[in-house]
């Protein structure tokens, strides 16, 4: 089990998202792992990535490990069946996925094309609803489930152009989501909104260094966050510690989002 104190022992949950040691996934994976949560993932259909999640997974006993493009709905229910019937019912989904083309994400946002708004909406904010709708039959009553976002949501940050409006239709997804599987199973859908971390995914978001340097020039804590608080945090979400929360857009910022100027 590890350090953990044991907070998820006994339950069992797929996590979509993680693509190297650096993904926000990964941290969750590892406090859930460390307090004793048996664990499937995805992978990018393609060998590169089922190679790295394979070599981060299988040493922490991962009970599957199968590919899974959120933009295909049959591989979406394909990987949620397989979890089901690998590991039985699933307490825990997290939804850590988002995609932008290079162009939308450096050109102004005014010129952000049709095809890839689309693609960005498809990939980053529905594929939560398609995750919910074919995880669905596979969850325990009580389940949770965690998506990731961020403050592009809310407020303007260069660069982040259609992530950010991404985000906010994710956000408002999160609160539909949460109002009907809760009377459904009692499942709770929650949003982690996370400070800027380095990973491969924030590496494409240009201007990402210049993030990095003012966050600790007005966040309340003066600093930037550590991936591993945005795990420590994913285990309350995911775990019985929140069983009264659901719907929430709850920041992991260093206190960034309550500062006005
Ligand atoms: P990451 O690159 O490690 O993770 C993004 C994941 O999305 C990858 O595993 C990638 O394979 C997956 N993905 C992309 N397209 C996919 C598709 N079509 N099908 C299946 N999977 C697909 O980066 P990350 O920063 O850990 O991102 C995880 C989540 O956290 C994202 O939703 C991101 O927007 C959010 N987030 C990140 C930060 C940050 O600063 N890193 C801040 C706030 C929110």
């Amino acid at each position: 089990m590890g350090q953990g104190n044991g907070l998820m022992q006994g339950k069992r949950g797929f996590i979509f998202g993680v693509a190297n040691d650096h993904s926000l996934a990964w941290h969750i994976a590892e406090q859930l792992h460390q307090n004793g949560a048996a664990l499937g993932f995805n992978h990018l259909p393609n060998p590169k990535m089922e190679r790295r999640v394979r070599e981060l997974a299988e040493p922490i006993g991962a009970k599957l490990i199968v590919p899974c493009d959120v933009s295909d709905d049959e591989q979406i229910r394909a990987a949620l069946h397989q979890a089901r019937e690998t590991m039985g019912p699933l307490d825990f989904v997290v939804h850590a996925v988002a995609f932008a083309s290079r162009d939308a994400l450096s050109k102004p946002f005014y010129a952000t094309s049709r095809a890839d708004f689309l693609q960005a909406m498809d990939i980053s904010a529905y594929s939560l609803v398609a995750v919910c709708q074919h995880a669905l039959p596979h969850l325990a009553e009580g389940a949770a489930i965690l998506t990731l976002t961020y403050m592009g949501s809310v407020k303007m940050i260069p660069s982040y152009n259609v992530m950010g409006v991404c985000k906010a239709a994710l956000e408002s997804s999160v609160r539909y989501l949460a109002a009907e599987l809760g009377r459904e199973k009692k499942i709770r859908v929650n949003a982690l909104s996370a400070g800027p971390v380095r990973t491969l995914s924030s590496a494409g978001v240009s201007g990402f260094g210049k993030m990095l340097e003012h966050y600790p020039t007005k966040a309340p804590l003066a600093r930037n966050i550590e991936a591993a608080e945005v795990g420590k945090s994913g285990l309350y979400l995911l775990s019985d510690l929140s069983s009264g929360v659901t719907g929430e857009v709850h920041y992991v910022d260093a206190g960034y989002n309550v500062v006005g100027w």
